[in-house]
């Protein structure tokens, strides 16, 4: 039996929610950006998603992208994160299209493409609501017609965020107006965009009703494959898998202690003044986890009469007064993750990957 704090991946469930995400988007005439952030683009799941049937990757930071590279992978990758002026000629080395919003920027990957003859695709992407990044409508124009004057980039479509600042749902009314600032772009640029791109796993809920406006043709997808939830829309995907993840921790220490501590009362590890309520004598577990590997907030134990009470860096104290189960020491709890918890698990060196199903 396993033992320690390590992440078990189950990879045919990653490759079944690619499967299903990509076959509901593909009867609306929509093509599936994989994402590959939320779990820093490690290689093993990749391909789990790529054995789901996605041909086409994207990342929001270059390393994941130059990691992928160096580990084989050939598809299509996409930079989400609108570029650095710094890394113009690496975008154009490892990736085949970025994100952007800036002039300065795409006239800089211009230069880049351009003096290794080669041609790299441009995103516009606009800003119809959720105030990330974002060119505003009325300003799309005229970039787009300076860009025509540039060697090697393309504008190959527009497209938009939804649901990551400022929580703004998708809706057929802002993406119908990202729709409507394309085909203005379209008539400057006197060619067919190929993409118009309209958010992520906020914007699956749409296609899965068949209410996404007919103008939509691409999504960039990591939460709902990976996690099987939306966090905007506050909910689980119900025709995906949500338990693809499942962290678990061993257990170091079971006793029963007061609910409030005692002594003279400072500040915790993080400089903040603790607040407790007081619930008598309780039944406590601590794990080798800790907010050096994930925040509380990112876990939540899969046995709901555990609850997490907080953590500091390097261990995470449960109440388990009223569990299920026996928990004892030595034996294992078992987290889901939210994104937030995702991410930082997949990126702390303490915690191991177990691999369950390959293909
Ligand atoms: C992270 C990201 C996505 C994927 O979002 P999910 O909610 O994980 O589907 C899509 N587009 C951009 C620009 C992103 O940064």
């Amino acid at each position: 039996m396993e033992r320690g704090t390590f992440l078990e991946v189950d990879l045919k469930k990653l490759a079944e929610n690619s499967r299903r995400t990509m076959e509901l988007c593909a009867a609306h005439h929509i093509e599936v950006l994989g994402v590959t952030k939320g779990f820093s683009a490690i290689p093993e799941i990749v391909r789990a998603m790529a054995d789901g049937g996605i041909t086409k990757f994207a990342d929001a930071r270059l390393e994941n992208i130059k990691l992928l590279r160096a580990s084989g992978f050939l598809q299509h990758m996409t930079l989400l994160r609108i570029p650095m002026l710094s890394q113009t000629d690496e975008v154009v080395f490892y990736t085949n299209a970025s994100l952007n919003s800036e002039y300065e920027v795409i006239e800089q990957l211009s230069s880049s493409a351009a003096s290794v003859g080669r041609r790299h695709d441009i995103v516009l992407m606009i800003e119809v609501g959720d105030l990330r990044e974002g060119l505003l409508p009325e300003d799309a124009r005229a970039v787009m017609r300076r860009v025509l004057e540039l060697p090697g980039v393309r504008v190959a479509g527009v497209g938009t965020n939804m649901g990551c600042y400022g929580g703004i749902l998708p809706t057929d009314r802002n993406l119908t107006a990202l729709c409507r600032v394309a085909e203005e772009l379209q008539n400057i640029a006197g060619y067919d965009f190929d993409v118009v791109s309209g958010g992520g796993t906020s914007s699956l809920m749409l296609a899965a009703s068949g209410e996404m406006p007919a103008g939509i043709n691409q999504l960039r997808v990591g939460e709902g494959i990976l996690l099987g939830t939306d966090t905007t829309h506050n909910m689980d995907i119900p025709w995906l898998n949500q338990d693809a993840f499942v962290l678990h921790s061993e257990i170091i220490e079971v006793k029963e202690k007061p609910s409030v501590p005692y002594g003279e009362t400072g500040l915790d590890a993080f400089g903040n003044t603790p607040v407790f309520e007081d619930m008598g004598v309780r039944r406590r577990a601590i794990v080798a986890l800790g907010r050096q590997d994930s925040p509380p907030a990112g876990l939540t134990p899969f046995d709901p009469g555990v609850k997490i009470l907080g953590a500091s860096s390097d261990h995470m104290i449960l109440d388990i007064e009223d569990a299920e189960r026996d928990y004892r020491v030595g034996g294992l709890m078992d987290f889901r993750l939210n994104y937030q918890g995702l991410l930082n698990i997949c990126s702390s060196k303490y915690v191991r990957r177990i691999y369950k199903n390959k293909a």
